[in-house]
This record gives C-alpha cells, sequence and structure tokens, in this order.
C-alpha cells in the first residue's frame, strides 16, 4: 500500500520545502520533487503545509476523579487529538497509594486498549520507596520512561523533598527523564483552607490562592535537587514568568533542565476565572491562568528555546455535571481544562502573530517533544524511515473554536467563539488515514503503544 502526497509544501522543524512524500505501508519512503512514483492513493495538498503529526505528551485520558472519570477516554481523546491534528499522545498512569507502580501501569494499559492513535505512557509516582524505586529501573526497560511527581496536593500527591531527591538519583543512574508538577503545596494548601474559612469560595480564589511566586519557588528548587542528583529534569505545565524565570537561570549554567507550557496559558488569564455566576469553573487547573502580563514572557520563551514544547495537560470535565461538584467550594472543582484538539491550530495561530517561524512551531508542536520523551526518530518528524504521521494542513481555512463543533466528549469549549486560522485537513498515523474532509476514517484499538526510548539530551 503506498500512498502519494503532491503538491504540497513540507515543514519540518528546520526545513520549508515544496515537495511530494511518498509513504510505503506505515513509513515515509521519500521525499522529492515531482515525485512520480505508482500509488495506491494520492493526496493533493495543493496550498497546503505537510507537517509532522503533532505530539503531546501530556494528557489525562480515563483520569479517576472523586468517584468519576474525566469526560474523554482513549477513545474518544485521540479521536479528538487527531482532528486536531496530534497523533500521538503520551498519557499518565498513576499509582495508587498503597501500590506498587505495576498494577497501576497495568490499569493504563487497559485503558489505552481504545486507543485511536499511537500512544506512550509516563508513570506517577505517589509514593517513593526501596519497592517503587526498583520497579522504576524495570519500566525503563519496558519503553516507560519518565516518571512525574507532585511538589503539590499535600495528602493526595505530594512527595516530600527527601523523596523527589531519591527518585532523582535512581532517575540519574536509569536513564530516565523526571517530570515535576512544580507547585510549593504546603502554602498553597494553607492559603486556600483561609480563604475557604473566610467564605471566599468562587472559582476566581483557586487561582488567588496557588500565587506564581510559589511556582517559581518550587521549579528553582527542582532544578537544585536535580543538580544534586545528577539528572535531567522537565517541568510540566509551566505556568507563570516566574517559573520562566526559574528555568532561564539553570539552563543558562547549562544545566539539563526543560519546560513544557500549554495553549491555555497563552490563550487565557485569571480574568476568564472570574467571569461572573459559576462560569470560571470551565477554567480551573493547576497551576492556575495568570494575570494575562504573563503571556508575552511564555510566546518569548517558546521563541527563545527556554521553553521546549507546548503540550495540552487535557483533563476534561463537564461544566454540567463534574464542574459544579465545586459550586460553593472551589477546592471541589475537578481540576483541568479540555484542549487536546485545539493545541495544534492555536499554537499555528502564534505563527500568523509573527511570534513563532512555521519551523519553530513544528519543532514546538511534535519534533522537539518527541525527542524530549524518547519517541525520536520514529515520531515527530517527516524523514525516510519514520512514521507516516502526517497533517495536511490548510493554512487559510478560517473557522471558529466552539463545543458545537469539537470532537472532545465534553459540554463547553475553553476558546468558544474564538475565530483561528487553519485546518487539518488530512491526518495520516503510519499511513492510514485517520481524518479526511471532516470524516472520520480511524478505528478504536488501531493505536498501538510505542515503547519511549531513555531521555537523550535534545
Ligand atoms: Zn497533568
Amino acid at each position: 500500500m503506498k500512498t502519494l502526497i503532491k503538491n504540497g509544501t513540507v515543514v519540518t522543524a528546520t526545513e520549508t520545502t515544496r515537495a511530494d512524500v511518498l509513504v510505503d505501508d506505515e513509513q515515509v519512503a521519500l521525499i522529492g520533487l515531482s515525485l512520480d512514483a505508482t500509488a495506491d492513493t494520492t493526496i493533493d495538498a495543493t496550498g497546503s503545509y505537510v507537517m509532522p503529526g503533532g505530539v503531546d505528551v501530556h494528557t489525562h485520558f480515563d483520569l479517576p476523579f472523586g468517584g468519576s472519570f474525566c469526560s474523554d477516554d482513549f477513545a474518544t481523546g485521540t479521536r479528538a487529538a487527531a482532528f486536531g491534528g496530534t497523533t500521538t499522545c503520551v498519557d499518565f498512569a498513576v499509582q495508587d497509594y498503597g501500590e506498587p507502580l505495576r498494577p497501576g501501569l497495568e490499569r493504563w494499559f487497559e485503558k489505552g486498549e481504545k486507543a485511536q492513535t499511537d500512544y506512550g505512557l509516563h508513570m506517577i509516582v505517589r509514593e517513593v520507596n526501596e519497592r517503587t524505586l526498583n520497579e522504576m529501573d524495570r519500566l525503563v526497560d519496558e519503553g516507560i520512561t519518565s516518571f512525574k511527581l507532585f511538589m503539590a496536593y499535600p495528602g493526595v500527591f505530594m512527595n516530600d523533598d527527601a523523596s523527589i531527591f531519591k527518585a532523582m538519583q535512581r532517575a540519574a543512574d536509569s536513564g530516565a527523564l523526571i517530570l515535576m508538577h512544580a507547585e510549593n503545596g504546603g502554602p498553597i494548601d494553607v492559603l486556600f483552607q483561609q480563604y475557604l474559612a473566610n467564605g471566599k469560595t468562587e472559582p476566581k480564589y483557586h487561582g488567588v490562592t496557588r500565587p506564581a511566586s510559589m511556582e517559581g519557588e518550587a521549579v528553582h528548587r527542582v532544578f537544585k535537587l536535580a543538580e544534586l542528583a545528577g539528572c535531567p529534569a522537565y517541568i510540566v505545565h509551566l505556568s507563570s514568568r516566574d517559573a520562566l524565570d526559574a528555568v532561564k537561570e539553570a539552563r543558562d549554567r547549562g544545566l539539563p533542565a526543560y519546560a513544557e507550557t500549554c495553549p491555555q496559558y497563552l490563550f487565557l488569564s485569571d480574568d476568564d476565572m472570574a467571569r461572573p455566576g459559576f462560569e470560571g469553573a470551565k477554567f480551573v487547573c493547576s497551576p492556575p491562568l495568570r494575570p494575562k502580563d504573563h503571556q508575552a514572557d511564555l510566546w518569548s520563551g517558546l521563541a527563545t528555546g527556554d521553553l521546549m514544547a507546548v503540550s495540552t495537560d487535557h483533563a476534561p470535565f463537564n461544566y454540567k455535571g463534574q464542574k459544579d461538584l465545586g459550586v460553593g467550594n472551589f477546592a471541589k472543582i475537578p481540576n483541568g481544562l479540555p484542549s487536546v484538539e485545539d493545541r495544534f491550530t492555536l499554537l499555528f495561530q502564534g505563527v500568523l502573530e509573527g511570534r513563532l517561524s512555521l519551523n519553530r512551531f513544528v519543532d514546538l508542536v511534535a519534533t522537539a517533544p518527541a525527542k524530549m520523551m524518547g519517541l525520536s526518530p520514529r515520531k515527530g518528524t517527516i524523514a525516510p524511515g519514520s512514521d507516516a504521521d502526517i497533517v495536511v494542513f490548510d493554512p487559510t481555512h478560517e473557522r471558529t473554536l466552539s463545543a458545537e463543533t469539537h470532537h472532545m466528549n465534553v459540554d463547553y469549549s475553553c476558546y468558544e467563539g474564538l475565530p483561528v486560522k487553519g485546518l487539518p485537513k488530512v491526518v495520516l498515523q503510519r499511513g492510514h488515514v485517520l481524518v479526511e474532509n471532516g470524516e472520520w476514517r480511524g478505528r478504536e484499538g488501531a493505536g498501538r503503544f510505542i515503547p519511549r526510548t531513555r531521555f537523550a539530551v535534545p
């Protein structure tokens, strides 16, 4: 089975070329001028960019929360991702308290059986002890090469500095990458108890009680601990200037210090959390949305390379029936936003606005995250031998983001009514068409688990 993608502009993290792409079976075989190879299928990409399928290394599908689950599972979540131009997600398996890592991982393999795109897994380590440290080594051998720890949510996810340091030492030995939720959970916990006790229960206080200074402090601590342990570290969902400053400081000293941000921190702000009534709950996530003036710093961090990826932290909860658990108490609002489908096109607006080059855009949505998380060269680029995960992207298509038209299984959009330019017209995974002109051609279970290689400096 051969597919020829003709007359498009092939864009990778480094080159922009008018060229055709020949896909043979599941891989890219040839990139060249006016290829006249005989193909079973020809896709006309005139006027479109031919880009690598997006790689979103931070999703939460089928995540348990307070007796229910977030509203996208692997079937609906990966389908929505692909409609938006993302063909590989790396999700987080969660260790339960009192359990080793293995049962949590097995639960996520089971959930992943429904995946419609390829996926990888990180492992969330809630309890660091001799047993889990030994298990980490074995997981690395099986292609789970990154471990997420939390400095926030005391009693739920939080690890103390000693535990974090032990896990970092182990990662240094095994070649794993430590991912960190960096917010100082102690003072945040004190603040939100005090606000609730004073009757300040509206959604906006979720943000007020999680100040950017406590994210900056935690990021600084992560890189000090990682330096001592001799391991690389990656900050997930970086939201603020304070945190970015701490990343820059570590990178300027030459440390293997990395960070991603998310579309919500580039396009939304604490004003959204302060919308009238309970509507602010739609925007409750952690770290919280920041004042608007942080956005320009994050965009420039993406342009300069201090931030190396844009992921989503996709964790959707319906406004009716899930978010409203927190009416009268912001601490009970499920944390998380839907955005797995919108990431690719939202970030492309940064190209149109002159904030990012086209190649830097591809780097941020596909190439760099694939390299960072051990998926390269199979994922994240268009090159002979790489998986034929390809997006034919029409950069001129004008549309409006809305819950009416999105494919995520959630009853609202954070970007309701936002006009954007650009549409993934055709999306292929390993040569198979997933999306073609708005129609879904994929199937449940067709996505494969992709074992990832050990961390290598990207
Ligand atoms: Zn997350």
